[in-house]
């Protein structure tokens, strides 16, 4: 197989401990390997005066499954922006696919490569919707995917909680649940509070009962968190908060950090849980209270959701709260549905606006938490996309974090009251580069137990991004040089260059299959589709993938 060398490059390493040698990177058989000094490789690429990074890892974002396709529909307006956007593409290994919020399967995978990324997550996989959620993510071009399962709303769930089942019965759930649909993690949205919607409440706090099951948030965090560390499964507990977008929420959210008791949690778009009621408009940042938590609670990681400003849509298995929000709608218009009585769907077009008090003081806050946590490695950027913004808005991101006097220019655009009170205004910090290939990389792969991926070290994959130094970071990140996905080079210059297929990451738990029968007389009871029919077996998630690479996480020894 031929060897390619990437020489002379700035290379930026953080799970190795590698800060801005100059070094080379060498790969072949699509992973990074050690050559001699003198060794001559097929290939050699002169990469001085780059950045030399892993590949970017978008941990949290929709890119499949029911709700994606349902805010693609309810948007032609997104699909039809531009000169002609069903044309076809002058690079004729692109095929034609348009939409900037949600864009087609095969522009998310374009648009991810261009800017560096290699994988993307989704974190909101409906049990019952799990082949589509494969099939559209096996779609998508070049990037790695994986998605995590929502659970704690369903009817299965909350009834074995309230009528007290052993908790080893609702662990084998969970384990088969993962197993069935192919997953790598678990995500639980407003727990409880999506089945509590349907049962009229409107709010669901904490520790407030759900009116129907009589359980609490609080015990469905912890009996989520609880068996995942059971199962082994790496990635924690992925916990989309109470009350989201509540003014006030802090509390709720501080609840959840205490919910786990210690047990890994990941709280996700947090930038939507950390509002206070200060103020004479009753909404302010809580953002330093936020950060002094998760400095203190090492067991918690996060991701931000940072607002971008501009026209996107929210899609979200929060029914209860989007349906609250669809007021807010603009254009105005928005969808609710109901999966299966698994989860939930809202989906609701927003357009952030400077000029707007509540967005200008949300876009701040997602600042904040970014500037004011101190260890990178429990912060992974995201804008939650589509909910705060596209993913492309992501080297714009990036500018803002490293540098100061470009978000003070920023943050003076805003609402007058915001501009001149906003505790942004007195954070010096910049990120540097290595924080931010910690926050972009090293970190999400370690947060999701990804081995050989986030990472340079001999025996990774050769997923790579070269990009040329640039003191204007946002151009520097919008465009590498280069990038590599299993040591190919798919995009030179912001021009995709080959299309492989990505793999799916999924993890495979071990359960108890006797939990079997239970699940069978649930499914042949309440299910539209035959159990038997229900478990995604390996060769067919291969075939959902378009033949990609079936990439199991292994899973640690549970600690019961
Ligand atoms: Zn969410
Ligand atoms: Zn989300």
């Amino acid at each position: 197989m031929s060897t390619v060398r990437l020489r002379g490059g700035r290379v930026i390493d953080p799970t190795n401990g590698v800060d801005s040698d100059l070094r080379d990177v060498c790969m072949r058989n699509g992973r990074i390997v050690a050559m001699a000094a003198g060794e001559k490789a097929d290939h050699d690429i002169d990469a001085t005066g780059c950045i030399v990074l892993a590949g970017g890892i978008d941990m949290h974002t929709h890119i499949g499954g029911g709700k994606v396709n349902l805010a693609r529909m309810l948007l032609p307006e997104d699909h039809r922006a531009g000169g002609n956007p069903i044309a076809r593409p002058d690079n004729l290994l692109e095929l034609a696919s348009c939409g900037t919020c949600t864009p087609g399967t095969l522009a998310t995978g374009y648009r991810y490569v261009e800017m560096g990324y290699t994988a993307a997550f989704e974190p909101a996989m409906v049990p019952a919707n799990a082949r589509h959620t494969h099939m559209e993510m096996g779609d998508v071009p070049i990037l790695d995917h994986g998605a995590y399962v929502m659970l704690g709303n369903d009817e299965l769930f909350l009834r074995m909680l309230a009528e007290r089942e052993d908790f080893q019965r609702i662990r084998d759930y969970m384990g088969w649940t993962i197993h069935a649909s192919k997953a790598m993690g678990v995500k639980v949205v407003n727990p409880g509070g999506i089945s509590a919607f349907k049962f009229n409440q409107r709010k669901l706090d904490v520790d407030e009962n759900h009116v129907h099951w009589q359980v609490t948030p609080r015990h469905v965090v912890h009996t989520l968190a609880r068996a995942l560390r059971e199962l082994g499964v790496p990635h924690p507990l992925h916990i989309h908060g109470s009350n989201l977008g509540v003014a006030g929420n802090i509390q709720s959210t501080l609840d959840t950090i205490n919910a786990l008791d210690g047990l890994p949690g990941h709280l996700t778009h947090i930038q939507f849980h950390v509002y206070g009621t200060e103020g004479p408009k009753k909404f302010s940042s809580a953002a330093l209270q936020l950060a002094e938590a998760v400095n203190a609670n090492k067991n918690i990681s996060i991701d931000v959701g940072q607002i971008m400003f501009g026209q996107t849509v929210t899609a979200s298995g929060d029914t209860m709260r989007q349906h609250a929000n669809a007021d807010l709608g603009s254009p105005r218009k928005w969808i609710g549905a109901d999966i299966e009585c698994d989860a939930g769907c809202g989906v609701v077009p927003f357009r952030y606006r400077q000029q707007s008090f509540v967005n200008a003081l949300q876009w701040a806050i997602g600042l904040e938490i970014f500037l004011l946590v101190d260890d990178p490695w429990r912060v992974v950027l995201t804008t939650d996309h589509p909910n705060g913004g596209p993913f492309t808005s992501y080297p714009h991101l990036i500018r803002l974090l490293m540098d100061r006097s470009f978000r003070e220019e920023q943050l003076a655009r805003l609402h007058p009251d915001v501009a001149a009170n906003a505790a942004l205004k007195s954070i010096t910090r910049e990120l540097s580069l290595y924080e931010i290939a910690v926050m972009t990389r090293a970190a999400p792969a370690k947060l999701l137990g990804l081995k050989d991926r986030g990472h340079l070290g001999i025996g990774a994959a050769a997923d790579i991004a070269v990009y040329r130094e640039q003191a204007d970071r946002e151009a520097m990140f919008t465009t590498p040089d280069y990038v590599f996905k299993d040591g190919t080079l798919v995009a030179r210059a912001g021009r995709i260059t080959a299309v492989p297929t990505g793999g799916t990451h999924f993890v495979a738990p071990d359960f108890d299959r006797s939990i079997e029968p239970i699940l069978r007389k649930h499914w042949a009871t309440h299910g539209s589709v035959h159990f038997d029919h229900v478990a995604i077996g390996r060769d067919e998630l291969c075939s959902c993938c378009h033949g990609g690479r079936l990439l199991p996480t292994a899973c640690f020894e549970g600690a019961s």
